[in-house]
């Protein structure tokens, strides 16, 4: 079967005053549907520009990156926002909503972008609040939510496009133990509903609920570990 995403020799170099910068070096995986895939390592180890080219907001300075059978590299600007808008979803550590709308305005937007039509994003943006317990809080702003609930918001916000892909860059580092649990827990859901979860994480407890963990090292894969 062809991976969801596929990567082959990916490179990452940032030319920088003081010399390069290499954050990616020969880096290949394959990342099946479905799959829930965590990487770990030390800061400044590249794991953040992987997840940046993984999910088409940055591109590589060597190596190919396929998504679903597709050479990303060749796509147009447009093509390129297509996918992104719709196969991938993001989770930040500090989250990103947008400060001036509420929960559920935060969760309209990709599907407004989409080109979902009004009475369907409305449908869904309740479906999803619901589907992280926060069908209560929907028309609160990100100001007055705690950090676990703007996270799971986020979560909502990602899953709107009932993307194939999401993406989660230490969704847990701003959050305590209980909340942090409660997202892990959102995570493994969305991968049991059959959504391909690619986790960075700091968090020991988080990469073990993973079938697949890769540890990162100056812009390599270390190691790979299966099994939970
Ligand atoms: P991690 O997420 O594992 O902490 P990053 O992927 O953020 O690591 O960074 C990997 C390396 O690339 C680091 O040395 C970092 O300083 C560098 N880097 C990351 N993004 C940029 C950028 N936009 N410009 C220059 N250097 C960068
Ligand atoms: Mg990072």
């Amino acid at each position: 079967m062809t991976p969801l995403v596929e990567a082959r020799s990916l490179g990452k170099v940032f030319p920088m005053g003081g010399g390069p910068v290499h954050a990616l070096r020969d880096i290949s995986v394959e990342i099946a549907a479905g799959e829930y895939l965590a990487i770990r390592g030390p800061s400044g180890c590249g794991k953040s520009t992987l997840l940046h080219i993984l999910g088409c907001v940055d591109t590589p300075s060597a190596g190919t990156l396929l998504f679903d059978g597709r050479e990303v590299g060749s796509l147009s600007d447009e093509a390129r926002s297509d996918l992104r808008l719709r196969s991938i979803g993001f989770v930040f550590q500090r989250f990103f909503l947008l400060p001036m709308l509420t929960a559920a305005e935060n969760v309209d937007v990709p599907q407004a972008e989409a080109g979902v039509p009004k009475a369907e994003r409305r449908r869904r943006t309740a479906a999803l609040l619901e589907y992280v317990g926060l069908a209560h809080r929907a028309d609160h702003r990100p100001s007055q939510l705690s950090g676990g609930e703007a996270q799971r918001v986020a979560v909502a916000r990602a899953l709107a496009n009932r993307p194939r892909l999401l993406l989660a860059d230490e969704p847990t580092g701003e959050l305590d133990r209980a909340n942090g649990e409660h997202i892990a827990e959102l995570l493994d859901r969305v991968q049991a509903d059959g959504t391909a979860v690619v986790v960075v994480t700091h968090d020991a407890a988080l990469a073990e609920r993973a079938a697949r963990r890769l540890l990162m090292r100056d812009g390599r894969i270390e190691s790979e570990e299966r099994g939970r």
